[in-house]
């Protein structure tokens, strides 16, 4: 084979050069710009929320929005055990401890019932990650975080598009999370979003992404406030993708639908679900094989490579990680070692995925797992 398929590339058009063209020639290079608004309304509207607010990527989104719902040291805030590890720093970056839950077996979403039982008298807030796509279950969540008055940040760096019961993800919790980084749903670039109905919520976080600089008296600041904000370059990236996110999530749904002819008969392998409640953007293509362990993972890994597929691996448990207290969670054990993401992007063929889909094939017949 002479082909290498990435594990994800961005799609770029004449589009994106054209707007990101005009953002560089018009000299508003920093964070003001009319790129910045554009892709700010369009992304709320887009959501389905009141507002959204631009930053300089999806790790920094998080930790503003922690930060302007006022969650601090000795305050917990509980974080799905399988997840990419920024979910769980961003707590650890206003001194509150992230309580690492456990997920659910179909969805690798956030269980409901492990969050019930890991609420506390410090328990301030929860945050849902769309998983790979697949939207948490959110009307569980939302009912668990009224009773308990806790807030929801739903982390949906991986999700645009995906919804929930027919709403779009981004609007079901006190505010939503974005990234843009290069391998996510839209790019730009870097960069992130916050998406919130909650007025006084968006008004706070663009105080605090801004230096918390007083409107009122300039280089006056009344509190610690953060440079995270987006730039106008950045912004007009962004918003030449945003004009094309629903062709962009079809083709997630469609490549999906090409793995699974190519992949769906095999025994011992498990592709993504989609609940019947739920909309999945697909972000990653997710192929579990029984058996399979973190060690033979890595021969499986390189003889992919080899045939010219790439692939990544699930997410480790963040609990396992040197910084975080292990967390007792046997599904998010299980899952997270027998995994792998394969290629998902704009410019995959249904020819392309054929071809992934006989390389897998070929390896599995190959190597025994189980
Ligand atoms: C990508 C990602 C983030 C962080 O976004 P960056 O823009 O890379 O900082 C946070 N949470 C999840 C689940 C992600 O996949």
């Amino acid at each position: 084979m002479t082909k290498f398929f990435p594990i994800s590339q961005p799609s770029i058009t004449e589009r994106e050069i054209g707007y990101v063209s005009d953002a560089v020639r018009s000299g508003w290079v920093s964070s003001l710009g009319k790129y910045i608004e554009q892709f700010e309304t369009g992304f709320a509207r887009y959501c389905g929320a009141a507002h959204a607010l631009a930053t300089s990527n999806g790790t920094t989104a998080l930790h503003l929005a922690l930060a302007t719902l006022g969650i601090k040291a000795n305050d917990e805030v509980i974080v799905p055990n399988f997840s990419f590890v920024a979910t769980a720093n961003a707590v650890v970056y206003t001194g509150a401890t992230p309580v690492l839950v456990d997920v659910d077996e179909r969805t690798y979403c956030i269980d409901p019932a492990s969050v019930s039982s890991a609420i506390t008298s410090r328990t301030r807030a929860i945050i849902p990650v769309h998983i790979y796509g697949h939207p948490a279950d959110m009307d569980a969540i939302r009912e668990l975080a009224a009773r308990h008055r806790m807030f929801v940040i739903e982390d949906a760096a991986e999700a645009h598009g995906a919804e929930c019961r027919g709403r779009r993800v981004g609007a079901l919790g006190d505010c939503g999370v974005f990234s843009f980084y290069g391998n996510k749903i839209i790019t730009s670039g870097e960069g992130g979003m916050i998406t919130t109905n909650d007025k006084e919520l968006y008004v706070k976080a663009r105080y605090l992404r801004d230096h918390a600089m007083s409107p009122a008296r300039r280089y006056w600041h009344t509190e610690l406030g953060y440079n995270y904000r987006m730039t106008n370059l950045q912004a007009a990236l962004g918003l030449a993708q945003l004009e094309r996110i629903d062709e962009m999530v079809a083709h997630r749904r469609r490549v999906m639908e090409w793995y699974r002819q190519g992949l769906g008969e095999r025994p011992n392998l498990r592709l993504n679900i989609e609940e019947p409640w739920a909309k999945s953007v697909f972000w990653m293509v997710c192929v579990s094989i029984e058996g399979m362990t973190d060690q033979s993972r890595e021969g499986f890994m390189a003889a992919l490579r080899a045939a010219g597929v790439d692939s990544r691996p699930y997410f480790y448990p963040i609990g396992d990680m040197p910084m975080y207290a292990r967390a007792d969670t046997a599904v998010t054990q299980r899952i997270s070692q027998a995994g792998v993401n394969l290629p998902s992007y704009f410019d995959l063929t249904e020819n392309d995925v054929s071809q992934i889909c006989a390389v897998v094939r070929g390896v599995l017949d190959e190597m025994r797992f189980a």
